[in-house]
């Protein structure tokens, strides 16, 4: 439902919930945050309001300077803990929203390697079908781009992964996500209202855009895989 993603010079988990608070209106079942700290994701998920997500926190801070952050609504599996993003393995995490309309043939190809999933999402054959590429060797942009072309269905998607606290990645297909740009940071984000807090400066992506985020800025490529500009325009929305 809603998406917040950092890649940060801070720390950045209070910054990404303050900002799934702005995402509130559009109404959710459940929350979370992944960070990369130390070579490894961490995560905190809770089912209903945000407050719960925040007690979370509060009982154990998530540190890290790259992450992201979802507000779910549920399409595909209840509303409880294991189904609430990010969804994660070993090597990637990662939020959506909307529907992966064919996850069922995907997901039996997977449980057909020996793959374990613990959620009963949509969401999470994405997971495991980008974290078998980077399992494989295959570096974190080749891995995406290989992936989305299988995706059938509305997505926008934020990626992180444990070896590349320098890569924040993401995808949209039917579904919005924008692009802030910061002082020495960048952000993701589903709509401009959700990167009020962290920036006017935001970029639009179009239909089958995919974008590579660094602390430096972003590389927008489209459905093709063609590097492509999308202008930096004001937000109009104050934090
Ligand atoms: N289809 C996904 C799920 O049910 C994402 C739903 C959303 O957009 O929040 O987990």
């Amino acid at each position: 439902c809603g998406i917040v993603g950092i890649i940060g010079g801070e720390e950045v988990s209070e910054r990404l919930f303050d900002a799934l608070k702005r995402l509130e209106y559009r109404g959710y079942d459940s929350a979370g945050i992944a960070t990369i700290h130390d070579g490894a994701i961490e995560r905190r998920r809770a089912e209903g309001k945000l407050a719960n997500l925040g007690r979370e926190l509060r009982d154990e801070p998530l540190p890290g300077t790259v992450g992201i952050a979802h507000t779910r609504w549920a399409t595909h599996g209840a509303p409880t803990t294991s189904n609430a993003h990010p969804h994660a393995t070993g090597e990637v995490a990662l939020v959506h929203n909307g529907i992966i309309e064919n996850f069922k043939p995907l997901r039996d190809a997977l449980l057909a390697k020996g793959r374990h999933f613990d959620s009963q999402t949509d969401t999470e054959v994405v997971a495991h079908l980008v974290s078998e590429k980077v399992e494989a060797g295959v570096d974190p942009v080749t891995a995406v781009r290989e992936v989305l072309p299988a995706l059938h269905g509305a997505f926008a998607l934020a990626i992180v992964f444990r070896r590349h606290p320098e890569l924040l990645i993401g995808a949209r297909l039917g579904s919005p996500l924008v692009v802030g740009y910061g002082e020495g940071e960048t952000y993701l984000g589903s709509d401009a209202l959700a990167l009020a807090p962290l920036t006017r400066r935001i970029s639009y992506l179009e239909e089958g855009d995919w974008v590579v985020l660094t602390r430096e800025g972003a590389q927008v490529y489209d459905r093709e895989n063609n590097p492509v500009t999308r202008p930096i325009v004001d937000s109009g929305v104050s934090g």
